[in-house]
């Protein structure tokens, strides 16, 4: 595990040091290699723009991970923002299963995160102390802001990849990721969801320690899906809600993640044939290392038939606050790390957390965000030497 702490571009920075070979490593394997500086600069441009109006500490952010690790802004974007390529171009491939459940008191959700051979390199665990928004721990790939994560809140995203339909040049998913976990429960979050606007369609499941359990489905240029709340939540790389269903690509879809209908059908068979356990976490453990129907498992080993494979899982504990980072397949960790937000007090003062967050929820609006101290004067020397 990987902890940063300090402002957005301090934070950046530690990250960009102590991760520039992998970052570079990165750069060098992960974007297309026929761009050349310019041609990434330009590229980027319009979803740096547009993740500052979003969010201005997370264009900080990753302007220190430039300066980290001797990159460009322009790479540290790209290297957030799949969005800017076509699916069959890109050379980072995930597909994901999703569960969730909330009963007796107890609100836990789960994903095995897959990638192909490309993503898996470097994934690890990231936690952020972050002066001004709650701690955030998150699953993330070198240079990155994160893939899935908890904030110290118990506030917990888990999300799924779907495809085709529209893309705009919007901030791109990882950095709305990022603001999702800057809030404190999950109603905060849908509204946030309902507020930005969306690169491309996706699937987030949200949590929190009050035990309020979401799906939503969103897509370019249309106001997201909300499915109803239910006592359990499964989702796998297809859309559910009809308006989505529309817009997604369903023949690219059933190629590039043929394993989803069988993941997404045996995950909500085995909510169903364990709802008596006790236990949510051992519940959901249960589901995500199911082989039924290998290859096309919720737990995905290496095989021919479909790229991507299971390389991390994750099982977040809303209630205790305790997220769970396993590294490598799902019935055979290689690893893993727990980090447990409820065995600390809250580092963000409740007042001072709700008066953070209504300058958030304002500047989803506005796109006003007050500047602080070194970081913005960095950023700026970074934008004009990096991207502008
Ligand atoms: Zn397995």
């Amino acid at each position: 595990m990987y902890t940063f702490a300090g402002t957005a571009y301090e934070r950046g920075k530690q990250h960009g040091r102590e991760l520039a070979v992998a970052i570079g490593d990165r750069v060098g394997r992960s974007l297309p290699v026929d761009l050349d500086a310019a041609q990434r600069t330009r590229i980027a441009q319009p979803w740096l723009d547009a993740t500052e109006e979003l969010d201005i500490d997370l264009v900080r952010e990753m302007a220190g991970i430039a300066a980290g690790s001797g990159t460009t802004l322009a790479e540290i974007v790209l290297l957030n923002c799949f969005e800017a390529f076509k699916l069959q171009e890109s050379e980072e491939k995930g597909g994901c299963t999703v569960v969730g459940s909330t009963t007796n008191g107890q609100t836990v959700i789960a994903q095995n995160w897959d990638g192909n051979p490309q993503r898996a390199i470097g994934i690890a665990v990231h936690r952020h102390r972050d002066p001004d928004a709650p701690d955030v721990a998150v699953l993330s790939s070198p240079g990155g802001l994160g893939w899935i994560g908890m904030n110290e809140y118990g506030l917990a995203l888990v999300n799924n990849d779907l495809v085709g339909g529209p893309i705009a040049r919007t901030a791109p998913s990882q950095a709305i990721r990022r603001v999702l976990l800057k809030q404190t429960d999950t109603s905060s979050a849908l509204s946030a969801v309902q507020a930005i606007s969306h690169p491309a369609l996706r699937s987030y499941v949200l949590a929190d320690a009050a035990g309020v359990l979401a799906a939503v489905e969103v897509l370019p240029h249309e106001a997201p899906a909300t499915a109803p709340t239910a006592a359990t939540v499964v989702h796998a790389n297809h859309a559910v809600a009809a308006k989505v269903r529309a817009v997604e690509d369903r023949k690219l879809q059933e190629s590039v993640f043929p394993s989803s209908a069988h993941r997404a059908s045996r995950a909500a068979e085995l909510m169903v044939q364990t709802y008596q356990q006790a236990d949510q976490r051992d519940r959901l453990r249960r589901v995500l290392r199911d082989h039924d129907g290998l290859p096309f498992s919720v737990c995905r080993h290496p095989d021919p038939t479909e790229v991507t494979h299971t390389v991390a899982s994750v099982v977040f504990d809303c209630t205790k606050r305790q997220a769970e980072f396993y590294l490598g397949l799902a019935c055979e960790p290689d690893a893993y790390e727990v980090v447990d937000f409820g065995a600390t007090a809250l580092s963000v003062a409740h007042g001072r957390g709700e008066a953070a967050l209504t300058e958030e929820t304002d500047g989803l609006a506005s796109s006003s965000s007050a500047p602080s101290s070194a970081g913005t004067n960095s950023t700026n020397i970074e934008r004009s030497e990096g991207i502008e």
